[in-house]
């Protein structure tokens, strides 16, 4: 039975109400803020929508503030985080249990066997393998152990594959272990549960008035179906999705607000890596201001949630990463990506150490 709103309420938006923050970006912060901080409710579609649109750039000291609205938002998205969350940012490593080979065709997927990527099908991970990498990742601070599958959804092989990983880090280390592995049936999310998962990752990705122009494979309300699925047999869920695929900011904040919907526990923040090959190969990626303004975006949506930076963040943020840590994110993606490679894990702690900021659990690596 479903136990989330279906598909297709993504909240309206209410052009007179954005339009009027949008030429007053002062009363739109100081309202955010009273929502948030002073109220403690979540923003309206409307101030989530000015919120996106909203030009970042323009000078507050006209209207009385201090630097620019990104400064503004970035400021108000680290107290909210701190607020609604912690002082302490969580770190995660990801290792791929299947590599490339996947018949879905998301454009901006390097591990699409219909597209001619330099990415090529790997075989599946093995015990010693996933151990090596999980003793690994907890070493280096990581608090938690996601486990990536390129597939649409598992097969028997795979889910076997699946629950012996599984076992074999929860034999080996003390963190807790995500899955992602597509689109599931409830038996298969039963089944996970049982093995003692206790977080699945599907991103919805993009706003699902996007979505079409992605992927044509499959739909977003599969995408929303599976979510609704590992919900309701008791794992927590962790959606996010990727930025700067050509989506305007009305459909981020579509996104942020969809995702908001389901209120998941875990976001991860994507930005596009534009990888040979694909359909999206040749797009410009995000600026580090863009990508900063999509940061405080998606955390003043999604006050409550684990907000991830993952792939793309060296591309899209360059040298801002500190800025991105306080400008609302919770969550680091340590060590490499899944096809792409990240900065050394050391370089992350470094820079959190740097910050002054906590990392959960695991302090003896500081
Ligand atoms: S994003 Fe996932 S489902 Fe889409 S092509 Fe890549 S591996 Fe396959």
């Amino acid at each position: 039975m479903s136990t989330t709103e279906l598909p297709g309420t993504t909240p309206p938006r209410d052009a007179a109400a954005v339009d009027a923050y949008l030429a007053d970006p002062t009363r739109l912060l100081a309202e955010v803020e009273e929502t948030l901080l002073d109220r403690r409710e979540t923003v309206t579609p409307a101030q989530a929508y000015a919120l996106a649109e909203v030009d970042v750039d323009a000078d507050l000291a006209g209207a009385g503030g201090d630097g620019t609205v990104l400064d503004a938002l970035l400021a108000l998205a680290h107290r909210v985080r701190v607020a609604w969350t912690s002082e302490e940012v969580a770190l995660e490593s990801i290792v791929s249990g299947k590599t490339g080979g996947c018949p879905e065709d998301c454009s901006f997927c390097s591990q699409s066997a219909v597209f001619d990527s330099p990415v090529k099908p790997q075989p599946l991970l093995t015990v010693d393998e996933v151990i090596t990498a999980a003793t690994d990742a907890q070493r280096q601070g990581a608090s938690e152990f996601c486990i990536v599958y390129a597939v649409r959804g598992p097969d028997e092989r795979l889910m076997a594959n699946i629950l012996e990983l599984t076992a074999a880090v929860h034999e080996h280390t003390e963190m807790s272990v995500a899955v992602s592995a597509g689109i599931l049936t409830p038996e298969q999310a039963q089944a996970l549960r049982d093995a003692g998962v206790v977080k699945y990752n599907h991103n919805l990705e993009a706003a699902r008035s996007y979505f079409p122009n992605i992927v044509g494979t499959h739909s977003w309300d599969e995408r929303w179906e599976t979510l609704d699925l590992v919900r309701s047999h008791g794992m927590e869920v962790c959606s996010g999705g990727i930025v700067g695929m050509g989506e305007t900011p009305t459909q981020r904040a579509e996104l942020a607000l969809e995702l908001a919907a389901f209120r998941p526990t875990e976001t991860p923040l994507n930005f596009l890596n534009p990888r040979p090959g694909t359909p999206l190969a040749q797009r410009e990626p995000m600026t580090p201001r863009q990508a900063l303004h999509a940061i405080a975006l998606f955390r003043l949506v999604l006050p409550w949630t684990l907000l991830r930076l993952a792939g793309g963040r060296e591309i899209a943020l360059r040298d801002l990463q500190g800025a991105g840590i306080l400008g609302g994110v919770n969550g680091l993606i340590i060590g490499n990506y899944l096809t792409t490679l990240g900065r050394s894990p050391q370089d992350d702690v470094r820079m959190l150490k740097d910050l002054d900021v906590p990392v959960r659990a695991l302090q003896d690596v500081l």
